[in-house]
């Protein structure tokens, strides 16, 4: 089998970060509340709360689609700052990015494409988040310490094309386990 035929039918998909949904109101944010609560049940503080800031779900992946197959690349949406490891127009995003989707309770389980460590993926599985998220580390730098995070690791869009994505499949580095010891003071 050729790489073409493998992905012939091919989707490239990219996720995106969750957007505030009005319906669920503010709320303060509650202790522990990935652990007590389901996705559904958590107030617009709290989901927006939950997102790590990882950037993984604005980078492409394609699909095979005759196998399901994900093969991730290292090419993320025209919008994603990869310095930052943000969307650099979160409030136009649907016009800069038409396919930008928007997490919801209900599709956060079915969006395979998520990452595996995605927080909403993980809360929705049943897990608790990974060492490196924020609201167990107490660090936002944390997600990028663990290398668990897309900043600096992509490039943008541009023009590429189906064929030009699959050239840029890669393999992405595995998050550390655990935090990294840090090195000893001189004395
Ligand atoms: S936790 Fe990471 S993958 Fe999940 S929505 Fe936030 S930035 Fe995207
Ligand atoms: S438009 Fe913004 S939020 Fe949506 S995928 Fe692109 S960078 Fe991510």
């Amino acid at each position: 089998m050729t790489k073409r035929t493998l992905f012939d039918l091919a989707k490239a998909k990219s996720a995106r970060p969750p957007a505030p949904s009005p319906s669920r109101g503010g709320g303060a944010v509650a202790p522990e509340f990935w652990r007590t609560k389901t996705l559904a049940q958590m107030n617009e503080a709290e989901w927006e709360a939950l997102c790590d800031g990882c950037g993984k779900c604005c980078v492409i992946s394609l699909e095979d689609a005759d196998t399901g197959v994900l093969y991730r690349t290292d090419v993320a949406c025209k919008v994603f700052d990869t310095a930052t490891c943000g969307c650099s127009d979160y409030p136009n995003r649907k016009k800069k990015a038409p396919d930008c989707v928007k997490l919801t309770p209900k599709n956060v389980p079915k969006l395979d494409w998520l990452p595996p460590t995605c927080a909403y993926r993980l809360v929705a599985e049943g897990r608790d988040l990974y060492w490196w998220h924020y609201l167990i580390s107490g660090d936002r730098e944390s997600v990028h310490i663990a290398q668990a995070s897309a900043r600096n690791k992509t490039r943008p869009e541009g023009r590429l094309k189906i064929p030009g994505l699959m050239k840029r499949i890669v393999d992405w580095p595995e998050p550390l386990a655990e935090p990294p010891t840090q090195p000893r003071k001189k004395r």
